[in-house]
């Protein structure tokens, strides 16, 4: 579970994160929306611990993970990253870039949770292939199982699906989704298209101008839009 408090951010003098509080619940997609430019990705890199917050608290599993005086380093904060550039390893078979987050543990067991995830996104048949002998969709796949291994209480995800053709996407999104709620992980995703978070989120953060500005279910927040400029962003989706 993951609890951000009143963060905020400034670049050159202006707020780019103004004031976000947040919570998600394992097992729970939430959807940070928003058009470009209005703070998404700062938000982000901020959770992930890549990027201080000038002030404001991010909390995981009821501990306190990083204020203005203490900060737990990244590799440290349980969090699973997958961004749109998420580029593996391409000196490493698809087995160990899946591998390659996993510590502890006898080879055994890590060879079984690699297995397990691969059969999952269903490439276990690639498992000994590079990534340049996979299509774009397959990769993204192999992404998603790396950043799932070693079982992160929280994914941020960075509009992971926008390098993707429209044909593949819907089904990768759908996939995903299976997989992140069979995990329980809690999820924050980014993404500026509505269409995507009407597909993915169970909660949907509307964000303009470094604020959220709107929270709630799909639905309501496509059927009660906040306010004119709500409206207009909303109505993209065809
Ligand atoms: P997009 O949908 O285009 O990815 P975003 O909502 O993710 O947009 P951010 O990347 O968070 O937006 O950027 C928010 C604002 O902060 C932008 O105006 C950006 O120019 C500015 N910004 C981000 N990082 C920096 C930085 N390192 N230095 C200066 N300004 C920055
Ligand atoms: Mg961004």
């Amino acid at each position: 579970r993951l609890e951000i408090k009143n963060l905020v951010r400034h670049f050159d003098g202006r707020r780019v994160v103004d004031d976000v509080s947040l919570q998600i619940r394992a097992g729970q997609v939430t959807c940070l929306l928003g058009p470009s430019g209005c703070g998404k990705s700062t938000t982000l890199r901020m959770i992930a611990g890549v990027e201080m917050q000038d002030t404001g608290e991010i909390w995981v599993d009821g501990k306190l993970v990083c204020d203005t005086v203490f900060r737990v380093p990244p590799e440290r904060r349980e969090i699973g990253l997958m961004f749109q550039d998420f580029a593996l390893f391409p000196h490493l078979s698809v087995a160990d870039n899946v591998a390659f987050g996993l510590h502890g543990g006898s080879k055994a067991e890590k060879r079984a949770r690699v297995e397990e995830l691969l059969t999952r996104v269903h490439l276990i048949n690639h498992i000994d292939d590079y990534p340049h002998q996979l299509s774009g969709g397959e990769q993204q796949r192999v992404a998603l199982a790396r950043a799932l291994a070693p079982r992160p209480k929280i994914m941020l995800m960075d509009e992971p699906f926008s390098g993707l053709d429209n044909r593949l996407r819907d089904g990768i999104r759908d996939e995903t989704l299976a997989l992140l709620k069979e995990e329980d992980t809690a999820v924050l995703l980014v993404t500026h298209e509505p269409e995507e978070a009407m597909r993915m989120a169970d909660e949907i953060a509307l964000m303009r101008s470094g604020r959220i500005v709107q929270q709630g279910a799909p639905y309501n927040v496509y059927t009660r839009p906040v306010d004119r400029a709500a409206v207009a962003f909303f109505s993209d989706i065809n």
